[in-house]
This record gives structure tokens, C-alpha cells and sequence, in this order.
């Protein structure tokens, strides 16, 4: 028999129409895995009864012939997704046992194709992080461990839940927010696919604002292809967004095997580090060959900005961010710790229902959007973003399809090794990811290969706006020319 908990979406979306096994079998299989994984942390809270529901629903609709198409898969989602009726709760102490009483649109739209709901996923903290230590339910554990090592890994972050569950079969695929690399990132350290797509390509409506600016929903998924059939259903305009694009959605899953023959691949100089480790630098080298193999063309191309990246997201995120959370006051929902008087009680709730991390960026952002303050950083900021967004569009308009780079500057670190004592330790992981939120642009995340310890890296693709076609026919051929990773289980 085979083990339904590693197929590919595609695979058991087939098997699911042939009729060899039911929606119900797939997800009971799923719920089973969860339960002997709790160790990973990957879940805050497990939905087996609407999973149940869900998937007999599912099984009338194929017994109809009326599957839609994602029907009967079994999905995890962030909680920074609210889900009607279903705590959701940003991993933040502050929103408490929150249960929305509606649903996001992203999420709709995949009970609307068939989708079941697993549960929902840990994240970091308002998804600020790159580690998933931030959350108020406590780290993820990665399921890859370095060769010969029990030492527990992060799984990336924010979305650590996403790609843990999906790189360890507690979930057929997951969703995901990226801000600054959430979703990249976590992918590239669980050996994973993970997409971001253009900005206003997926309804940011019902999803918990982090940096409204730079938000984007996408999958985590085993293969580029899934992530490709995911994200068709995820994505599409929304009225309730006003930033969401009305352009119609492609199907990607058509972009996958699509001749890249041609395609001029941008090699970014900028992003060759000093001190890059040589495996990195080595694995994008490869990268490159594997593409031009296919039969598209390297070309060195400058983005001069990307210095000034991460240090203007850093600003412009938590900037955005102060505002945004400026509503979790203990007055309409989540905590709420009494005071004296109302200011106290906002005070009091605030200052119990934040984490360090959040109360950070809330400090920061603050101070950057403050009086005497806001020229010199917020707007310095947005001057620095549209330069770094000029950059990338000398380069398309020079005829560059997309552009080639390492998704993130090491493998999975340890939990609790790095930020302690400097969280620009932490903000360093983003250092490939950032520009792509900044200029609003969509960035795939490929497993290409393992460090010498055993632990995946990932390659980034990053593509012109709305074109995610194109990202989808290169990842392939990485993931072709790569392999799947698989994790060996030991939890
Ligand atoms: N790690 C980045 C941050 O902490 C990005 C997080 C994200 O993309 N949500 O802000």
C-alpha cells in the first residue's frame, strides 16, 4: 500500500478520481501522521472534525463526477489565515482564543476547489521572523537534522508550521505569507517549494496585516507542480482587496514542463557575498549550469540597490507594522488586562499580549513614523524601495526573463543559536528575499541540492510581475535536475 502521506498533490488529486483510495482514507492518513508528529510543533490547533466533514463532502462531489480541483486535498494553513469558526490567532498571545466569524479569501477559494482543512499552522509572532522562536505557542521543529546530529533545527520562519508539516507529511501542501522571504525562506530549509507571487496577485483580505505593502499569500508544496495547482486556486481578484489585481489567473500547472529555451537568466552580482559560504556559492553556480542545459542563457546582471534592501525593509516593515497593530488595543478582541483607567488597560494589554519581537518592531516603527523622524527614515525608506524596484526593471527591460539566486545565506541553524543577542543576526536571513517584497515581484524557492551536512538549500527565482508562468518552467527544471528531498523520519 502506498503511503498517502508522501504523494504529490498531483498524484493523489489523480489517485482521488481514479477512486483508489477516498478523500476520507487521505485524510485520515493525515490526521494519523499528525498525531505521531506533535513533536515538530508544526500545528497549534488540529480541526479533525471539520477535516472529517470536509472530506466526506469531498468524497460525494468525486462519487458525482462534480470533483473541483483540489478536491479531497488535505491542507494545512497558517493561522495568520482567519478561518470562520476556527480559533485563529497569529501565534499571539494577544488574540487570545480569537475565533473569526469570517473567513479569509484565500482560504475560500480553496474550500471553494475542495480542499480539506487539517488545522492550523505555527508562524512566528504576526509573522515576524525567520525562525519561528517568535511564536507565543513556541518553536517548530524542522524535520531535516544535520547527519549524524540529534540537534533540534528551525524550519525557517515565519511560516515554520507550513513547511515543517509539508516537508514531513502532516499535509499534502500549506499556506503561507511572505513579507520579507516567509515563505521562501522556511521552503528553502525544509527542502520544499515555496512561492511568492506578484504583489496583488493573491487577496490579502482576512489574513492578519503584518506590512500591508508587502504582504503576499502563496503555497508551500512537495513539488513545483503542486505549488503551481495551489496557487491557481489561491490566487484572483478580490473587491474586498483594493489591492488585489483584476487580471485574469493563468493555469500555471500549464507552465510546468514548458520549454525554457532562450530565456535570458539574470545572475545578479550583488548578491555574490563576501563570506557567502562556498556550498551557496557552489549550489547557484550549478544552478545556472542546470538551466542553461535546458537552454536558457546566463547573463551578469547589476542590481545596485540591494545593499540598501534589507536595511529600508527594516523600516518600511515595522513602520507599517505599527500602525497595523495599533488595532489590539483589549478592546474589541483577544486579551484584554484590566487598569486603572482605559489607557491603562490598552497599556497593560499591550505590553502582556505582545511578544519582545512585536513590541520591537512596534518601538521602531513608532519611532521611524514619528514628527521630527519621518523624513529622515520612512521616506528615506520608500525613496531607497523605488530605486531597488528601477533596478529590476533595467534589467527585464534589457530582455532578462528572470533572475537567478540563492534563497537564503545558510541551511537550517539551530533553535535558539542565532538572534539572542543581536536580532540583525535574525534580519539577515531575509538578505536574498527582501528585495523581491520590496519591489512587489514574484520569487519562487527550489530545493537544489544538500550542504555537507545533509541539509537542503534552496535556489530563487525571481520573475517579472504577474509573470509566475515563467518561474514555474525554470523551478522545474532545477527540481528535475535535483531531485526530490525527503527528510528521513525520525520523530
Ligand atoms: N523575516 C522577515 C521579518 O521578520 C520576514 C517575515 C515575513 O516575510 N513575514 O520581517
Amino acid at each position: 500500500m502506498t503511503d498517502l502521506t508522501s504523494l504529490t498533490l498531483a498524484d493523489a488529486r489523480d489517485a482521488l478520481k481514479r477512486k483508489s483510495f477516498s478523500a476520507s482514507e487521505l485524510t485520515e492518513a493525515h490526521l494519523a501522521a499528525m498525531e505521531k508528529a506533535r513533536v515538530l510543533n508544526a500545528y497549534v490547533l488540529e480541526t479533525p472534525d471539520e477535516a472529517r466533514m470536509m472530506a466526506q463532502a469531498a468524497d460525494i462531489r468525486l462519487g458525482k463526477g462534480e470533483a473541483g480541483p483540489l478536491e479531497g486535498i488535505p491542507l494545512g494553513i497558517k493561522d495568520l489565515f482567519a478561518t470562520k469558526g476556527v480559533r485563529t490567532t497569529a501565534c499571539s498571545k494577544i488574540l487570545g482564543n480569537f475565533v473569526p466569524p469570517y473567513e479569509s479569501t484565500v482560504t475560500a477559494q480553496l474550500w471553494r476547489d475542495g480542499a480539506v482543512m487539517l488545522g492550523k499552522l505555527n508562524n512566528d509572532e504576526f509573522a515576524m521572523g525567520s525562525s519561528n522562536e517568535t511564536s507565543a505557542f513556541g518553536p517548530v521543529v524542522n524535520p531535516w537534522r544535520r547527519e549524524g546530529s540529534e540537534a533540534k533545527l528551525v524550519p525557517g520562519g515565519s511560516s515554520g508550521g507550513s513547511a515543517a508539516a509539508v516537508a514531513a507529511g502532516l499535509c499534502v501542501g500549506a499556506t503561507g505569507t511572505d513579507t520579507g522571504g516567509s515563505i521562501r525562506q522556511p521552503a528553502a530549509f525544509a527542502g520544499i517549494t515555496g512561492i511568492k507571487p506578484t504583489y496583488g496577485r493573491c487577496s490579502r483580505w482576512g489574513t492578519v496585516a503584518f506590512a500591508s505593502s508587502l504582504d503576499q499569500a502563496g503555497p508551500f508544496a512537495r513539488t513545483v507542480r503542486d505549488a503551481a495547482i495551489l496557487l491557481r486556486s489561491m490566487s484572483g481578484h478580490d473587491p474586498k482587496d483594493t489591492t488585489s489585481v483584476d487580471r485574469p489567473v493563468p493555469d500555471f500547472e500549464a507552465a510546468v514542463g514548458r520549454s525554457v529555451k532562450g530565456m535570458k537568466i539574470g545572475i545578479p552580482k550583488e548578491y555574490r557575498l563576501d563570506g557567502m559560504p562556498a556550498e551557496i556559492e557552489k549550489l547557484w553556480g550549478r544552478g545556472g549550469e542546470w538551466l542553461k542545459a535546458a537552454g536558457a542563457e546566463l547573463v551578469e546582471v547589476s542590481l545596485p540597490h540591494t545593499k540598501y534592501a534589507l536595511p529600508a525593509y527594516y523600516i518600511v516593515a515595522p513602520a507599517e507594522a505599527s500602525s497595523n497593530l495599533a488595532r489590539y488595543d483589549g478592546v474589541r478582541y483577544g486579551l484584554r488586562v484590566p487598569g486603572r483607567n482605559v489607557i491603562e488597560m490598552y497599556e497593560n494589554s499591550r505590553a502582556e499580549g505582545f511578544g519582545a519581537e512585536v513590541r520591537r518592531r512596534i518601538m521602531i516603527g513608532t519611532y521611524v513614523l514619528s514628527a521630527g523622524y519621518y523624513d529622515a527614515y520612512y521616506l528615506r525608506a520608500q525613496k531607497v524601495r523605488t530605486l531597488i524596484k528601477k533596478d529590476f526593471e533595467d534589467c527585464f527591460a534589457k530582455g532578462v526573463h528572470a533572475m537567478l539566486t540563492p534563497a537564503t545565506p545558510s541551511a537550517a541553524f539551530g533553535i535558539g543559536e542565532k538572534g539572542g543577542a543581536d536580532p540583525v543576526e535574525m534580519y539577515l536571513n531575509d538578505i536574498f528575499t527582501v528585495t523581491v517584497n520590496m519591489a512587489g515581484l514574484p520569487g519562487i524557492a527550489v530545493p537544489a541540492g544538500k550542504d555537507a551536512q545533509g541539509l537542503p538549500l534552496g535556489l530563487q527565482l525571481i520573475g517579472r510581475p504577474f509573470d509566475e508562468e515563467t518561474l514555474f518552467s525554470l523551478g522545474e527544471v532545477i527540481e528535475q535536475a535535483a531531485g526530490r528531498l525527503t527528510p528521513a523520519k525520525w520523530w
